[in-house]
């Protein structure tokens, strides 16, 4: 069967020093992320790279990020947007966010990001309800999995036609495979991963990127 590589530690270290171009900033957030209690919540250098390659390809100029933590991603998508570019982005945590200002700043993008601290369902909520549907060309999905459901259905809302969906963590460590495995957090994902599969509002990849991206183009 022909399937994906399987990365080993060594070719995975060669697929960085090969494509990886990060920029200085950014390298020092992902080094001081990398020491937090939290640290893999932080997504891969290669999946942002990912990620930054798609928003220039759709030429996004407005985004959304769910689930900030210490702010990579965000600094990342923010450096490959234009200069008028936008993330609107949700986080509950100002202790994780004030790191992720922090950077935004010294990389001169902060400016371009409006962070609400609040739950991001009410975030979306009040920018469905003032005719922000639509108006987003990317979405990145990366926060608490049991809302992943609710997630989808705002930003399949939020987001143009033609537009992008990300939502990372769905393989979720392998977790997705094993039965023992009942927690909410895992039937959240599992529940969503087949719902996708399903949903003829989208096109969809999974690409196997970090701990599993998958991809959702609105039709
Ligand atoms: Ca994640």
């Amino acid at each position: 069967m022909s399937q994906t590589i399987y990365l080993t530690e060594d070719l995975y270290d060669y697929l960085l020093s090969h494509s990886l171009r990060e920029s200085a900033v950014a390298r020092r957030l992902r080094r001081e992320t990398s020491k937090h209690e939290r640290a893999s919540m932080q997504i891969s250098p290669d999946q942002a790279q990912f990620m930054a390659l798609l928003v220039k390809l759709i030429c996004a100029r407005r985004t959304l990020e769910i689930g900030v933590f210490t702010g990579y991603s965000a600094l990342v998508v923010a450096l490959a947007l234009p200069a008028d570019g936008e993330i609107v982005a949700c986080d509950v945590s100002e202790e994780w966010t004030s790191t992720a200002r922090r950077y935004w700043r010294e990389a001169g993008v902060d400016q371009k990001i409006t962070l609400h601290l609040a739950p991001a369902l009410e975030t979306l909520t009040h920018l469905i309800d003032n005719g922000q549907e639509g108006t987003f060309d990317f979405a990145f999905i990366d926060a608490d999995k049991e809302n992943y459901g609710r997630y989808h259905e705002c930003c399949l809302k939020l987001v143009r036609q033609g537009g992008l969906i990300a939502i990372d963590n769905v393989l979720w460590g392998g977790r997705v495979l094993d039965v023992s495995v009942r927690d909410e957090e895992t039937q959240a994902i599992r529940r969503l991963n087949k719902a996708l599969h399903q949903d003829p509002r989208v096109d969809i990849s999974l690409v196997p990127v970090g701990d599993g991206l998958s991809l959702l183009r609105k039709k």
